[in-house]
This record gives C-alpha cells, structure tokens and sequence, in this order.
C-alpha cells in the first residue's frame, strides 16, 4: 500500500513538474526517499539493473546499450535527461513502475555518476556494472581520482554476484576487477589509433599497486592502452572484446573490426566489421562497453554491432541540429580530457567550419575553471588558417578568451559575443552551406543553449 501510494505521488509530481515545463526529475525521487526510506532496494529487486558509470561517455554508451536492447525488442527503462544521482534515479524507476508494482519493461539501463555509486550500489545491487574509465573531473567537486575510486570498489564490495564490465584498457578499471571477486568482463584495444603524444599521460601514470611508472605495449589516448607495470606484473586481463585493427575515422562515423571472445572458450574467437555512426575515439570504447555487455547478456554479437550502426546521438556528449542546410554540432565539454577530444574531432575535420566556447562557473560547471589551463587549445593554431572564426562565450567568455590568447591564437578571429541569439546568428552567417558549426558549451551552458535552439528551431526538448 505504501508502495502504491509512493509510485503514484511520484508520477503525479512529474506530470506537474512537465506541465511547469521543468525538466527537474530530482524532487519526486528526494520525496518519495523521505515517504519510503529502502524504496530502491525494494523496486530494484523487480527489474535487472545496469549501471553504466565513469568520467566520459556514461550518456552515449546508456544510448548504445539501450540501441542495442531495441534491436531486440526488450523493453528498458532509462534515465535520460542526466538524472544520475539517487534522487534522479528513484524518480525514474518509481515513474516507470506499474501501481501494480510492477514493471512491464525487462531492463533498467542507468547512468549513474561515479562519485554517487558508492551510496546507490549497495542499494540496488545492480546485475550488472559497467564502468568506463577515470580521468580528472571537477576535482572540487568530486576530490581526488583515487578516492573516487575506492568510492566505487567499496560501492561494489556489497554486490558479488554483479557482473563487472570494465575497460581494460584504464589501468583505473582493470583494478576493480582484480580488487574485486566479481565475475569481469573487459574491453579494449589490440593496435593503436589516434595521435598520441610523449607525456600526455596525466593521470594514472603510476601503479595503482606498487607506484612504479606504467609501460605501454600501444597507448591510445591519455592512460588508455596496453599498460603494464614492469615491477608487479599488474596488467590488462583477456579481452572479451578487442579492437583489433587501426579503425576508419572520418567526421561522420567510424568504421571498426572487433575480434569478440568467448569466456567459456577462448579459442571461439568471431571478427565483426561495425560502423559507429558517430566520430571521435572515445566512442570507440563506448560502443565497445555495449557490445561487451550485450555479449555477457548472451546475445548474437553481429546483431548487436548492426544495432550500433541505426544509434542515433541524443542529449549529453554530442548532438547534431539541422538548420536549414547547415549543422551546428553541439559537442558538450566538462573536463580537460573530454575537451582535448572534441578539439581533437574539430581539427580533424580541418574545414572553414567555425567554433564557440562557451563556459561558466555554476555548480554543475565546476567552480573552479582553473582547468581551462590544461586543454591544449595550442593545437587549434594547426587549424586557425582555415577557421573562419573562434567564439568565446558564457559567464566566463573573458576567461575563455584570454585562455585562447595565451594559446597563441591569432586574436583577429577570436570574437566575445555572451548574447546566445547573436551567437548563432554570427556562427551560422559565416558556416558554410553543408557545413557545420561547433558549439563547446560547459553543462550548464548547454542547457541554456538548448533552450535558445528550443524556441528558435522547434527542436526536441531533452527530457522527452
Ligand atoms: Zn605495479
């Protein structure tokens, strides 16, 4: 009976919070928490949980795996709108659950922020876990990486019968598998791809174990790659799922070759040819996190790899608007390594396709912008010839604009214009036809900006 009223009250305060067109989803849960103080551990029980959990990709590998699942016809449940927290969480359950207490959909698909796993973890005890890869992130927000860490393995140590998946190419990862007893899956890479370059491993450089400085037979970006460490031995585990020829990176999509494993058999070793519908090297990884997943699962890997291909990019890390014949590519920034990838796909393209940065300083942004000063904007000199222009914006377009300054670029093309109106109209007025404009907007400024596109173009509103 509690139950009931609980489900209801919370489906009741959604529609009214939809009405007042507030995409909030935290307040139902945090009064529902308060009515019923173990409800997730009671409505978990009811469905198979999937946490995915990490610095980057958590939204577009959701996305992947929920792709995956529609392929074939599994009904899910997700929380799209970034409502990663317990409170978010709790909302999305208790609104999906039947008065009934039940559930009509088979799988529960979350994303759930690393720093709050700890307290969710023991909670729900998910079926299944899988984690990304750490980098640095907010540090005042979320303190050091290696609390963040043990945060995680001590959220996971009250579920053993969860099933790891972990990307074994993050040294950070492939120790909550040997911390852990769970049964572990990982993902990762058999050659290298992308630019790497001397000294750009800033974190997790050392052994997580002994301290002393991790070798690579390849490195794929930032500490990812074939690391080992030459004093304990501590090094990648058997990959279920390996990249394991150089991928076709173009501005659209990538095209891949997966060798996929058996964990009852190693030698039953199947090679699938996919195609990511969406650039950028870390999408790699993420596409492989939902093929992995979806292998443990048991499915027929070929047919997950096709469902990748029909993924269609939504709210959270990348998302394209169609404005008349022009795109502008939204491409959301929240840290140095997420930032030095989305610069990395601009150059890449190495067209007169112009970019705005847009940044503030609200909570959900991180405080403090002091890390604005590790994202190598240097290398955008490599493009400055051909872009037409670079847009500083938000609470902090002053910051943003000295940063590029000190990059060294040439200041006739960076341009402050904090009116988001004026900005789309200046960005798109110097686009070329078919081309794309890049937009780099902190979270924040993302919500802010979507809102303006929102009532300008008609587009989607993120929650639904
Ligand atoms: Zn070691």
């Amino acid at each position: 009976m509690r139950l009931t009223i609980t489900v209801l009250l919370v489906k009741l305060l959604v529609k009214i919070l939809r009405i007042f067109k507030s995409g909030g989803t935290s307040l139902p849960g945090k009064i529902a928490a308060k009515i019923y103080p173990n409800i997730l551990s009671v409505i978990s029980s009811r469905i198979k949980t999937v946490f995915v959990t990490g610095t980057n990709g958590k939204t577009t590998t959701v996305r992947m795996i929920t792709g995956i699942l529609k392929a074939h016809d599994i009904k899910y449940i997700t929380n799209k709108s970034g409502a990663n927290l317990q409170s978010g969480i709790t909302t999305t359950l208790l609104n999906a659950m039947k008065l009934n207490g039940r559930f009509d959909e088979e799988y529960a698909v979350l994303e759930v922020d690393e720093a709050a796993l700890k307290t969710i973890a023991p909670l729900i005890k998910p079926d299944y876990v899988v984690v990304t890869n750490f980098f640095r992130d907010q540090l005042d927000r979320f303190g050091e990486l290696y609390t963040l860490l043990s945060g995680v393995k001590e959220g996971l140590s009250s579920c053993p019968n969860t099933k790891l998946i972990l990307n074994g190419d993050d040294s950070f990862c492939a120790s909550i598998g040997k911390d852990l007893p769970n049964e572990a899956y990982y993902y990762g890479t058999r050659i290298a791809f992308g630019e790497y370059k001397e000294g750009s491993v800033s974190d997790g450089r050392f052994c997580i174990y002994c301290k002393a400085e991790y070798l690579y037979r390849h490195h794929t970006y930032g500490h990812l790659g074939d690391f080992y460490c030459p004093e304990c031995g501590f090094s990648r585990s058997y990959l279920l799922t390996a990249l394991s020829e150089t991928p076709v990176l173009t501005d659209k999509n990538t095209k891949i070759l997966l060798s996929i494993g058996d964990p009852d058999n190693k030698e039953n070793v199947q090679t699938i040819e996919g195609t990511i519908p969406v650039p950028g090297q870390y999408n790699i990884y993420n596409a492989m996190a939902a093929i992995t997943l979806s292998k443990v699962f048991g499915f027929d890997p070929k047919k997950s790899v096709e469902a990748l291909a029909g993924f269609e990019i939504g709210f959270g890390r990348m998302e394209d608007i169609r404005i008349g014949n022009k795109t502008l590519r939204m491409v959301l920034v929240k840290n140095v390594v997420g930032f030095d990838q989305a610069l990395e796909l601009f150059i890449s393209q190495n067209k007169p396709y112009p970019a705005a940065m847009i940044i503030n300083d609200l909570t959900a942004d991180g405080r403090d912008i002091s890390w604005l000063w590790d994202v190598e904007f240097e290398k955008l000199g490599q493009v400055q010839e051909v872009v037409p222009a670079f847009f500083t914006s938000g609470l902090r377009g002053e910051d943003m604009t000295v940063r590029l300054k000190y990059a060294g670029l040439d200041m006739k093309k960076v341009r402050l214009i904090k009116d988001y109106n004026l900005l789309v109209d200046k960005g798109l007025a110097i686009t070329p036809e078919n081309g794309y404009f890049y937009v780099f907007p902190s979270y924040t400024a993302l919500l802010d900006f979507r809102k303006l596109l929102v009532r300008r173009y008609g587009i989607k509103k993120f929650w639904k």
